[in-house]
């Protein structure tokens, strides 16, 4: 694998009892960039990242990071490689407090008390509102608040690679906005992240590179500005020619 790869995906078919969802899905992510994955409701988007996370089962293909095979690994396995995902719906410990979630995040990490300590601060750090709200119950957070603790607990993970579903998903444009410059803020400090977005100018503004799904295949890949500026992206999820 190449050096600046950390994931790399080649001819994955992956799929639910008999109903195939992935078709030979071919995927890289580097390290340090920012990478989107977009196309339309049912394209298969969530069930590839349900598949690199190992909650899908890896059908055929190869699935590997960092000189490890992955496929076929479980979930804990994968995660403790590195590789965090944070799910559609945020799924967060309702009745825990905003901290007690975070924590959770480091609960597989063999860092000391302090480490852990420096990178909770560095979560408050990036969303300030997790800090004022650090013993409120998770459930009683704003969707906006829900995400970032999520992320917050991805975080807290030290990943290698940090997998977003839906970033915007039901969030006022002012929230989409400020997890926006959060994550170019992560990024910028070298966190390297997976998004799915269904906001295709948001995913395509803020990704180094995208990769376009349709029926579980993938179809278009290219940075950001190139397919911003592809005729065929543009008529399809931009509804302008
Ligand atoms: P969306 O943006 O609507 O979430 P998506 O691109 O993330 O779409 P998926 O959720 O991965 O797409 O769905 C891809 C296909 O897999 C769809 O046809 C969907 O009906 C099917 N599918 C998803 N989850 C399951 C499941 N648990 N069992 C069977 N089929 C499923």
């Amino acid at each position: 694998m190449a050096e600046n790869l950390i994931l790399e995906a080649r001819g994955l078919d992956a799929g639910y009892g008999e109903i195939q969802v992935l078709w030979g899905v071919d995927l890289a992510v580097r390290r340090g960039e920012i990478t989107a994955l977009i196309g339309s409701n049912g394209a298969g988007k969530t069930t590839l990242m349900r598949t690199l996370s190992g909650l899908v089962a890896v059908r055929g293909g190869v699935y590997r990071s960092e000189g490890h095979d992955l496929a076929g690994r479980s979930a804990a396995e994968i995660l403790s490689h590195g590789i965090v995902h944070v799910p559609e719906g945020r799924r967060l410990f309702g009745a825990m407090s905003v901290e007690e979630n975070l924590l959770m995040g480091a609960y597989l990490r063999s860092a000391s008390r302090a480490a852990i300590r420096r990178d909770l601060d560095q979560v408050y750090t990036t969303f300030p509102k997790l800090r004022e709200r650090r013993n409120q119950q998770a459930a009683t957070l704003s969707g906006g608040e829900q995400q970032m603790c999520a992320i917050g607990r991805g975080l807290m993970s030290a990943p290698l690679l940090l997998m977003i579903d839906e970033l915007s998903l039901g969030l006022s444009p002012l929230l989409v906005e400020q997890l926006v410059d959060a994550l170019r803020a992560l990024n910028k400090d070298g966190t390297s992240i997976l998004l799915v977005e269904q906001d295709v100018t948001i995913a395509l503004d803020l990704c180094d590179r995208a990769f376009v799904m349709d029926m579980g295949r993938i179809v278009r890949e290219g940075s950001g500005e190139e397919l911003l500026a592809d005729p065929i992206v543009r008529d399809a999820y931009l509804g302008v020619l």
